[in-house]
C-alpha cells in the first residue's frame, strides 16, 4: 500500500509514468543515470534491457528524463487530462 499522495490523491490512483518506445530506445541508459527515483530498472540479461519498474515513483508532471533522451523514446500521459482526472478523483472522494 502506498502512503504517498499528490494534491491529496493517492499516488497510485494517478496514471503518470514514462512509456518507453522500444522502436526508438537505444539502451544508452541516460534516463536511468539521470533519474534518482528508481522508476526504471535495467535488466542486463534480458532482451528488453530497460523497463519501467516503479511507475508510482515517477514525480507527477515531471518529464525531465524525456528531455535528455536522445532518440526521443520516452513519452508521458497528457498533462491536462491528468490534471482533470486528479480534480475528478478529489471531487469523488470529497462527495464520498
Ligand atoms: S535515455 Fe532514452 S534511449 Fe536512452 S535508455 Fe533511456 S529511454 Fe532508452
Ligand atoms: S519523469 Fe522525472 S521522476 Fe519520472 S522517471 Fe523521468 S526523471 Fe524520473
Amino acid at each position: 500500500m502506498s502512503e504517498t499522495t499528490f494534491m491529496g490523491v493517492e499516488r497510485d490512483k494517478i496514471d503518470w509514468k514514462p512509456a518507453i518506445d522500444y522502436t526508438k530506445c537505444d539502451y544508452c541508459m541516460e534516463c536511468v543515470k539521470f533519474c534518482s527515483h528508481k522508476v526504471f530498472e535495467v535488466r542486463e540479461t534480458e532482451d528488453i534491457k530497460l523497463i519501467v519498474r516503479n511507475p508510482n515513483n515517477c514525480v507527477v508532471f515531471c518529464r525531465a528524463c524525456s528531455k535528455i533522451c536522445g532518440p526521443d523514446a520516452l513519452s508521458f500521459p497528457d498533462k491536462n487530462a491528468t490534471s482533470q482526472r486528479i480534480r475528478e478523483i478529489r471531487k469523488e472522494e470529497s462527495n464520498g
